[in-house]
């Protein structure tokens, strides 16, 4: 990962003079000397170029790519305000930070209950996708059929609800595919899956219609 600090700009820096100047180097001694040894014997006209001219020549072009980029990444860090909110100064690793995604804060308590929910709905499905449970997908690192624990009432209607919605009731095991389809797919997938698990779990004895807004309101 690129790092924008001074170090890495000296390194740029020297770097692009030294392949100016070999490329002047070689563009003299490769292409121009040839030329002027043919005009020369043949038309006997002498070029007169300069060494010292072309290198400075690619340096310069050196010098200007590197303010170039540097632009770029200084306009890349103005674009992104979540650096500058809190303090003018650009840290050594800023650019560091905004090629990383964000962490989200989550309470260790709340993760720890969820993950022991969702490890108990799995076990008593037998690990299977409780739809049906020819539904394979693969062998997990913990040696079964990887399966997903998925909410039949999301989570984040909780606040519409009295009761505890993160409870083994409220949760249903199901392959990637089924899982996926009922949080990504269109209107007609959503109604098929949310069907079959409503016939296999119906939590707090919610009815499917109001399941159902639920789902295509979300
Ligand atoms: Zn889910
Ligand atoms: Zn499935």
């Amino acid at each position: 990962m690129y790092k924008f600090d001074i170090g890495n700009i000296t390194c740029y820096i020297l770097f692009s003079i030294f392949l100016g100047g070999a490329l002047g180097g070689l563009l003299f001694w490769l292409v121009f000397v040839p030329i002027n040894l043919i005009l020369e014997s043949v038309l006997h006209i002498s070029l007169n170029i300069d060494i010292a001219f072309l290198t400075k020549s690619l340096m310069f072009l050196g010098v200007l790519f590197i303010a170039v980029s540097t632009f770029n990444i200084t306009f890349k860090e103005e674009t992104q305000p979540l650096v500058n909110t809190n303090n003018n100064k650009i840290s050594s690793n800023a650019f560091e930070i905004i090629t990383k995604p964000q962490k989200h804060t989550q309470t260790t308590q709340v993760y720890e209950r969820n993950q022991e929910l969702k490890n108990i709905c799995i076990n008593r499905a037998g690990f299977q996708c409780e739809i049906d449970n020819n539904h394979k997908s693969f062998i997990s690192s913990k040696q079964h059929n990887y399966v997903e624990a998925h909410h039949i009432i999301p989570l984040s209607f909780q606040d519409k609800f009295t009761v505890n919605l993160d409870t083994l009731e409220n949760l249903i095991s199901l392959c990637p595919v089924c899982h996926k389809a009922i949080h990504q797919g269109n209107r007609e997938e959503k109604l098929k899956v949310l069907k079959q698990i409503y016939n296999i779990r119906k939590p707090f004895n919610i009815s499917f219609d109001d399941l159902l807004k639920l789902y295509l309101s979300n």
